[in-house]
């Protein structure tokens, strides 16, 4: 994918938990690989069909539900409209009956334990691979995926053959908006009298829809994460996974809401926005939004990858702070809130990565408090210039940051890292307000420069492995490998 093809909603992902790089990667590279053989005639051809998780895909790939998700793949499930209620009872069908249905249309024999291999080796592309291959009658068929963080996936035919690309429809398009670095954003913002980021992106968007289109979609993906916070906080119990960790979104807000009246998400957060709050205690419902959108991502539930499933607490908890706690809040900055800040990610995507396995937690969690802190500036009436400066201070207290996810699952540190880096951006926000851009000495450019290199000098432990840091001081091992 060329830096021009990519949209403000390539950052966001409408999916299923607990891993963008993880769950949702290898999901959509089975889609495209069956959807590949129902293109050329094969499926009904198939007689068996079998996976190897390599690198950190194994390592962590079965507290990650990677092997889950590369059933789910098979079954030709789509991850923004799976029933995510079901997913437990398909795969125990799976493995009960040794089957499997392929896209719904041909059934072959799947022991889950011969079918799905896990290889702890690297492969050299990306430390996220996977290489399924199809047996027929005679001959076989086989392609390897890397699956690169955020739901994205390349393949190896594509990257030995350039002009292929994952949307073919994407690779044609000529962008008279050439971003490659911040300081391109100011350029256009400049030249063009945009006064935000927003205003960019909606423009940068009409190559694929109407400014309308673009905040529809925006605010239907705000749609999505606000159910999930909703949800979130509404549930109870225990993790799935074996760390039995208790979920807290809900204890933390029943204490706040106390015994207010709602019927339902819109009405929860009127009733929010309505309530006088102690100070202490916006701290508590930042942390409670990003704790029940992880806790619903680490329970298989629908979340929003932002840019990542691992860090897709943030976004939403620094936006419904600025939903329910700001002053000049104005519905209609919804939608500009997550276009500027799928932009900002954009830039990550583009100079550095959003992939775990390549760069740490930094970023993941870094990432997202830098989209999230510039968007939050812009809300709060910053310039695109303070806004800039927003997402180069959040990450700038990110570098470095490992990945060491206990048991390999995405739930500690995970969760709690989630309402750190929402607290992170709205402070930087607030830093950014009270910063003149022209005497900030970091730009968004240089900081992004110096996380790719943080990022390939961090020792490999440190990359979704569960080999060091916090995963290896409470060792509770669920891997395969
Ligand atoms: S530690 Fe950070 S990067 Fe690693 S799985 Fe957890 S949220 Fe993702």
């Amino acid at each position: 994918m060329n830096n021009d093809s990519l949209s403000v909603f390539d950052m966001f992902k409408v999916g299923v938990g607990p891993s963008s790089s993880h769950t949702l990667g290898p999901w959509n590279a089975m889609l495209h690989f069956l959807g590949n053989r129902i293109g050329k005639g094969q499926i009904s051809n198939i007689r068996k069909i079998e996976v190897e998780l390599y690198g950190s895909l194994c390592k962590t790939g079965i507290g990650h539900g990677t092997d889950i998700a590369v059933m789910m793949g098979f079954l030709g499930e789509l991850p923004h409209i799976t029933d995510t209620e079901l997913i437990g009872a398909k795969i125990q069908h799976i493995k009960a009956s040794k089957s499997i249905n392929l896209f719904g249309i041909h059934k072959i024999g799947f022991i889950y334990k011969e079918n799905i291999l896990f290889k702890p080796e690297n492969l050299p592309y990306h430390p996220n691979a996977l290489i399924v291959t199809a047996y027929f009658d005679l001959g076989s068929d086989s392609e390897t995926y890397y699956s690169v963080g955020g739901g994205f996936i390349e393949w190896e035919s594509a990257i030995s053959a350039p002009s292929i690309n994952q949307d073919d429809n994407m690779a044609a398009v000529i962008t008279q908006y050439s971003v490659s670095k911040a300081k391109d954003i100011i350029r256009y913002c400049e030249s063009m009298d945009y006064a935000s980021i927003s205003d960019f992106v909606i423009n940068r968007e009409k190559q694929w829809r109407t400014p309308e289109a673009t905040l529809d979609r925006a605010r239907s993906i705000w749609d999505v994460m606000k159910d999930c916070i909703f949800k979130g906080c509404h549930s109870e119990g225990i993790l799935p996974g074996g760390l039995d960790v208790h979920r807290r979104s809900k204890k933390i807000v029943d204490k706040l809401m106390q015994e207010t009246d709602y019927s339902d998400v819109d009405s929860w957060v009127k009733a929010i926005r309505t309530k006088v709050h102690p100070h202490q205690d916006i701290f508590k419902w930042v942390s409670a939004f990003a704790l029940a959108v992880n806790e619903q991502n680490a329970a298989f539930g629908r979340v929003v990858t932002a840019p990542t499933n691992g860090a897709a607490g943030v976004i939403p908890a620094v936006l419904m702070y600025y939903v329910s706690f700001s002053e000049n809040y104005k519905e209609e900055n919804i939608s500009r809130f997550l276009l500027c800040a799928g932009q900002v990610g954009i830039l990550f995507k583009i100079n550095a990565t959003i992939s775990a396995a390549m760069g740490g937690c930094q970023a993941e969690i870094g990432v997202s408090s830098a989209m999230a802190a510039a968007a939050l500036t812009e809300c709060l009436g910053g310039t695109f210039r303070q806004a800039l400066v927003a997402a180069e201070i959040a990450m700038e207290h990110h570098l470095g940051m490992t990945c060491d996810p206990v048991g390999g699952l995405v739930q500690i540190p995970c969760i709690e890292r989630n309402s750190m880096g929402a607290i992170k951006a709205i402070n930087a926000a607030y830093l950014a307000m009270e910063t003149e851009p022209s005497n900030a000495k970091v730009d968004l450019d240089e900081v992004i420069l110096a996380m790719w290199e943080t990022a390939k000098d961090m020792n490999n432990k440190y990359k979704e492995t569960a080999e060091g840091g916090l995963a290896v001081q409470i060792p509770i091992g669920l891997s395969e490998c």
